[in-house]
């Protein structure tokens, strides 16, 4: 494995961690807004018994896997969808590290923005405008995931919730290709 591809892909496994964690951010904000529960105050529980998550099963995605889905106190089953949020959120910061950050933006129009490729020329030594673009483009997707999420449990019944979804999946899809799908648009 060389060196840069290395630091690569460390460091978007550090950026999708961070996305992991933002999601199961979201999974609380997704349960206790419409409770109308704190979200910041009090510690992560099990909506069965209660009973305080221990910081080593508050891991996202792996928590899950290693619990079996399942609350270590009570035994009762935890439901996949928290995992699931975490990791589609975790998947879309490190998929849009390597085709936005370490790009130098050449999915932005007029991109690529700066001629410096891979995370040790961008990242580590800061292009902060392409790190901006990254860091808009990661809050969009979460608070349009929010908004989905919330949906789906406030309004199960709402076709709001399948708009949003649709509106989430094609900014997914689009900010990689947005300098293509810009120039198609133009033609
Ligand atoms: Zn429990």
């Amino acid at each position: 494995m060389s060196f840069p591809f290395a630091i690569d892909l460390i460091t978007a496994l550090w950026l999708g961690f961070t996305g992991a964690c933002i999601g199961s951010f979201l999974n609380v904000v997704a349960y206790r807004m419409p409770r109308g529960m704190s979200v910041v105050w009090k510690p992560s529980h099990c909506p069965q018994c209660s009973h305080p998550i221990r910081a080593y099963d508050n891991v996202p995605v792996l928590g899950w896997l290693w619990l079996q889905g399942r609350c270590r106190d009570c035994g009762q089953p935890i439901s996949p969808r928290y995992a699931i949020v975490e990791f589609l959120m975790g998947l879309t910061f490190f998929l849009l590290a390597y085709l936005e950050l370490f790009s130098g933006g050449a999915n932005l129009p007029g991109g690529p923005i700066t001629e410096f490729t891979g995370a040790v020329q961008n990242v580590w030594y800061p292009q902060w405008a392409l790190i901006a673009w990254y860091g808009c483009h990661c809050l969009l997707l979460s608070f349009l995931a929010s908004l989905v999420l919330l949906s789906i449990d406030s309004q199960p019944k709402s076709p709001w919730r399948w708009l949003l979804a649709i509106l989430w999946l094609t900014a997914f899809l689009a900010i990689p290709f947005w300098k293509q799908a810009t120039s198609w648009l133009a033609l």
